[in-house]
């Protein structure tokens, strides 16, 4: 039997847009779980999650046919994702899909591969947000993630705005490796990873084209998912967050520029963390608030701040299938003043390193390459001195994708090398079957009788899971040891 909610927060609920207290409740009780995930388009079409996560689903005749449809025009040109049609789609989002069940998925290779990303379904309405926005503008630049960790909205931005430059930051360490590794699997080469406190962003006053800041919060909007919350909610937790989003708004908006937008979200229910803060952008900050249109028949309910009149959207369980979530949009229109920026310098690599590494690499014309102490590193080329100025303000984790590191006349490539999509088709392949794929997952000793020697990829249905190297009749298993399958 689930438990009960707070009765603070019920009370406090009354009379919020949206809020109908016997549906909320009854909803909370039902013990209803919801799972969804997001795909990644880079790696796998929809047609190939679908027939992935939904096979017993439908026959396995329209999946060939969809296959067919999806084919392309006589042009080649595949049908863009969102003209598909799918199976239990998330409206709000095109590479969004609800499971009927939650599978088990530290045993699947698609997880580990970054073919999707187990993220709650309300959360993913940043994607529309962003398509909205930038309908008819260009794309924004460069792009800030302040609260990032676990790598829900960063992996979903690297995926809506793959011509961006994405950092995508975390203030607590122990979060940041969750949150590297989700990016790395995501393989975004577009990206920085950072460790830094929001106070840290005001070295890079007018920045930014676009914040996203998915705050620290109560929490009552996952209830569902985690009943800890509910023993964890109080009245003064909820001012606590307040204050703590106050602080590290006015914090990160310097950053902002003039012109650019922040996108605010919580999964708090509580109008403390969510409308109050919208109202305080608007009175102190100076924002200006961004309606976003939104189909009716979504379920989302539109509301509107007590003073300054913001919208704000808000997702109930009990109106939508997905958890708790407040999201609010803002334009930065004051003068921001813009510094010159220092690119620091990239250290380079030498001609013969150069000719070394282009050898593995499918596109090199598009990328910088550069090392970070003995790894070497790819980067689009055209975000060379953004990385270079993001380097010198802050923390970098990781930044574009770590490609290995040279010993003698080899390269040792890196595993996040495997992941991301720039591999030259030279490099041998070896397919596995799932038995096969999970061993490797758990670094597990496999046999391969290939008959080559030397570096290969090990995929699972052509997607990318990571290094081995052939030996003969033997295999040297190279999955990261941190990373391995621990599940019997
Ligand atoms: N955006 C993430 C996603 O989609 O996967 C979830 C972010 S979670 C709601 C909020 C994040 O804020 C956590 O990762 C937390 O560690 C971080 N955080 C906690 N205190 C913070 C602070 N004072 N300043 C900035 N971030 C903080």
């Amino acid at each position: 039997m689930p438990k009960p909610l707070p009765q603070k927060l019920i009370e406090s609920l009354r009379g919020v847009a949206g809020f109908e207290e016997e549906p909320f409740l009854n909803i909370h009780q039902s013990g209803e779980q919801v799972t969804s995930i997001r795909y990644n388009p880079a790696k796998i079409s929809a047609v190939q999650i679908d027939a992935h996560v939904f096979p017993a689903g439908k026959p396995k005749a329209e999946m060939a046919e969809r296959q067919v449809e999806n084919a392309g025009d006589e042009k080649g040109n595949e049908t863009p994702v969102d003209a598909l049609p799918t199976q239990n789609p998330i409206a709000w989002c095109a590479t969004g899909r609800y499971l009927s069940q939650r599978p088990s998925f530290t045993l699947d290779p698609y997880l580990h591969a970054g073919a999707y990303y187990v993220q709650e379904a309300s959360s993913m309405f940043v994607d529309h947000v962003i398509k909205f926005l930038y309908q008819e503008k260009a794309h924004p630049e460069r792009v800030l993630d302040l609260c990032a960790a676990p790598g829900g909205k960063s992996t979903l931005l690297a995926t809506r705005l793959p011509d961006s430059f994405i950092v995508s930051n975390e203030v607590i360490k122990n979060r940041v490796t969750i949150l590297a590794e989700n990016m790395s699997k995501w393989g975004c080469s577009n990206a920085a990873v950072t460790h830094n406190d929001p106070a840290d962003f005001k070295r890079l006053p007018g920045y930014f084209d676009l914040l996203v800041v998915d705050a620290p919060c109560s929490g009552s909007g996952l209830f569902r998912k985690d009943e800890r919350a509910i023993d964890e909610w109080s009245e003064e937790n909820v001012a606590h967050c307040s204050l703590r989003q106050q602080r590290i708004l006015a914090d990160v908006l310097p950053s902002l520029k003039t012109g650019g937008h922040l996108i605010y979200s919580t999964c708090s229910y509580s109008v403390a963390e969510d409308e109050a803060i919208c109202d305080w952008l608007v009175n102190e900050m100076g924002l200006q608030s961004v309606s976003i249109r939104v189909d009716p028949s979504w379920g989302i309910v539109k509301t509107l701040s007590p003073e300054c009149q913001v919208p704000g959207y808000r997702f109930y369980p009990d109106k939508i299938k997905g958890e708790g979530f407040f999201l609010a949009c803002f334009q930065q229109l004051k003068e921001v003043e813009e510094k010159e920026y220092y690119h620091g310098k990239l250290a380079q690599l030498s001609k013969t390193e150069t000719q070394l590494v282009n050898y593995w690499l499918n596109t090199p014309d598009h990328f910088q390459l550069f090392k970070q102490k003995e790894t070497i590193i790819a980067l689009p080329a055209k975000w060379k001195n953004e990385f270079a100025t993001v380097q010198s303000a802050l923390h970098v984790r990781k930044g574009g994708v770590a490609i290995g590191t040279i010993k003698g006349k080899d390269l040792v490539p890196h595993h996040e090398f495997a992941l991301s999509g720039l591999l030259h088709n030279n490099i041998p392949v070896i397919e596995f079957d799932e038995t096969q794929a999970v061993r490797y997952l758990k670094r597990q000793d496999i046999a391969v009788d290939s008959g080559l020697r030397g570096w290969a990829l090990a995929t699972f249905e052509n997607l990318a899971l990571g290094w081995m190297k052939l030996l003969g009749n033997r295999v040297n298993n190279y999955y990261p040891t941190e990373w391995r399958i621990l599940k019997p």
